[in-house]
């Protein structure tokens, strides 16, 4: 079946065309091209004038959506949370679990794995991301204390062997004893490294990064506060033009000033939009799981205990609206960070995160307010309902 969508630009997200025409055939990217004069080859025709096609978003940190968190593991759990990204312009995510008793933790890891082999119904599930346990008792955030683990080589084989390898994205804290070695252990592995959950100094982020690190979790958030004469994993992470950075950008977890100072420092090659989002995403206030915890959410504000955020609400879509908002960035760039960024950062970047021939037709439809009308996953329809059909 062929397949031709045609729209008032498409950003790549490198660059842009002006009323593209996009030949899909066989759920894959056959050609991309302007109008510019030609005629429409043969073949369904969808038009989405005013419309702005861009690739399938990307999260590499995200825990559950609609009623259903990752760590449940099961075929439900993850078409639900599917179907809902979809819904939301994400073609791609990591399944992020969070610091649970060890037991539930393999648990998770060995029934995603073998869930990560047939992918479920809409955005797939394309690696898992490990938050937790290696993660600082002073910066936990809502991660239980009391399930926190002293990073080692033996213990990161044991998280491989039960995900069967689909670990692909591991958050730690450098200045744990035994970071430097699980982490170039990882790193050796293909695991990305992100470090995050940290009170580390300057000099013990720095190693992190020596050991292998390439990204930064959460940036400002479960982070030791910047101080000019202690400026720690801070200062590294908005300094260190070869680290990546996620940032939650939903405007509760980080001021816009933060994000326009992020902006600065990480700029359009560097920057990854995160959502963290856990199972209340999507659903009305009350109480939801995020892995063994029960978070309240209250006005799309999630909470453990006194007042610790626990994951947020906030959609990837909503986060690209957001950056484009907090600092000005033009759409193209807004877009790359949760769509080539993150796909760069994670070695993914051969197949996804970027429209071009020969590519998987996974593609989000935005309206001229920016918000998803359509995704198309594998050249079909996920939404429908907005889709005008011509001839
Ligand atoms: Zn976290």
């Amino acid at each position: 079946m062929r397949t031709i969508l045609t729209a008032a630009r498409l950003l790549t997200p490198v660059r842009v065309v002006e009323r593209p025409v996009v030949v899909v055939d066989d759920g894959a990217i056959a050609s991309l091209a302007t109008a510019a004069g030609s005629e429409l080859p043969a073949g369904r025709h969808v038009d989405f004038p005013d419309c702005t096609l861009i690739p399938a978003l990307f999260d590499v940190h995200i825990h559950g959506s609609g009623g259903h968190d990752a760590m449940e593991a099961t075929d439900s759990a993850l078409n639900h949370i599917g179907k809902f990204l979809a819904h939301r312009g994400v073609g791609a995510y990591f399944a992020t679990t969070v610091t649970a008793p060890l037991d539930t933790l393999l648990r998770s890891l060995s029934g995603l794995a073998k869930l990560l082999q047939a992918p479920p119904e809409g955005a797939r599930p394309v690696g898992i991301h490990l938050e937790g346990p290696f993660l600082s008792p002073h910066k936990r955030g809502a991660h239980a204390k009391n399930q926190l683990l002293t990073p080692s080589v033996a213990l990161l084989e044991r998280f491989w062997q039960a995900s069967e390898g689909q670990i692909r994205l591991m958050t730690i804290a450098p200045e744990l004893p035994g970071a430097e070695e699980t982490i170039a252990h990882a790193t050796a592995l293909g695991v990305r490294v992100s470090l995050g959950h940290s009170n580390a100094q300057n000099d013990a982020a720095r190693r992190g990064v020596a050991a292998g690190a390439a990204s930064a979790t959460h940036t400002f958030n479960a982070m030791r506060a910047f101080d000019h004469r202690d400026p720690g994993l801070l200062a590294e992470v908005l300094t260190n033009d070869g680290l990546f950075a996620e940032i939650i950008c939903d405007g509760l977890h980080v001021d816009p000033a933060a994000v326009r100072l992020f902006r600065r420092a990480k700029g359009p090659e560097r920057a990854l939009l995160v959502t963290d989002a856990m199972a209340g995403t999507g659903m009305p206030d009350g109480n939801y799981r995020l892995g063994d915890l029960e978070v309240r959410v209250k006005n799309g504000r999630c909470v453990v205990g006194e007042d610790t955020l626990a994951g947020s609400t906030l959609t990837l879509d909503r986060a690209v609206r957001n950056y484009s908002e907090f600092t000005g960035a033009p759409l193209a760039e807004a877009v790359g960070l949760a769509t080539r960024n993150p796909a760069r950062m994670t070695g993914l970047d051969g197949e996804i995160g970027t429209l071009e021939p020969g590519r998987s037709a996974d593609i989000a439809v935005l309206s001229p307010k920016h918000e998803v009308l359509e995704t198309f996953l594998r050249g079909r329809p996920c939404v429908s309902g907005a889709i005008t059909f011509n001839g």
